[in-house]
């Protein structure tokens, strides 16, 4: 399922016993409201306390991305990186990009849409080229526009227009699709994003991600 260059995955001791500690607490409030009687109450912190459990297992863990280099934290389930927006997971011990064409059974991989919206000819469930489109609509504060997303013939109703939270900037909010195939995630960050190299996002940074790539393989090689 998972194919390219495994990174070697980390722990961050100070994330493990952050964790832990708010596992603990959460499950001491959950022991004190079943003694109170409020039962409901005590079950959602039982459950947010067994939640904690994965903050400890693959949340701890900190690692490298695969494609552009940069520091990756909170490895849980599909981890988007910040710097080039390749999608990836831990698998085996190790972390790896997703395969071009993986496809994920619920629309999670989050495009966040820049002024540019150019959507590639693709099927956005199953990646194949695409024969019609949809029309996605949303409503914010920040913003409100239509969007036609590509099908193939076979599919529909496999995406979803969000929003998410700008990285440091407060509450700002900034519109993504949520889609389930990777080919059509890639084609679109390549597409909107990447402008002058095949790998890495056309952005200022860009040389930066490489040379620090470069050190960490030389400091693994001594
Ligand atoms: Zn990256
Ligand atoms: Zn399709």
């Amino acid at each position: 399922m998972l194919a390219g260059q495994p990174m070697p995955i980390r722990r961050s001791w100070l994330r493990t016993l952050g964790w832990t500690l708010a596992m603990l607490a959460l499950l001491v409030c959950a022991v004190f409201m079943g003694y109170s009687g409020e039962y409901v109450v005590a079950g959602l912190f039982g459950l947010f306390g067994l939640a904690a459990m994965f903050g400890i297992g693959s949340g701890s863990c900190t690692t490298e991305c695969p494609v552009c280099g940069a520091a990756l934290r909170g490895l849980i389930g599909l981890k988007r990186c910040p710097q080039c927006f390749a999608y990836g997971k831990i698998s085996e011990g190790a972390y790896y990009e997703l395969l071009p064409d993986f496809v994920n059974e619920v629309p999670v991989l989050a495009l966040p849409l820049g002024d540019r919206k150019q959507m590639p000819p693709l099927c956005c469930v199953c990646g194949v080229p695409a024969s019609r489109s949809e029309k996605l609509r949303i409503i914010r504060v920040e913003f409100a526009f239509d969007l036609d997303v590509p099908y193939c013939a076979l599919h529909s109703a496999g995406a979803d227009l969000d929003s998410e939270p700008i990285p440091g900037k407060g509450k700002a909010q900034r519109p993504v699709l949520k889609v389930k195939s990777n080919a059509f995630y890639r084609a679109y960050v390549q597409a909107n994003y990447r402008m002058s190299d095949q790998r890495e996002m056309g952005s200022p940074c860009v040389t930066e991600p490489i040379k620090r790539k470069v050190f960490s393989v030389t400091a693994q090689n001594l």
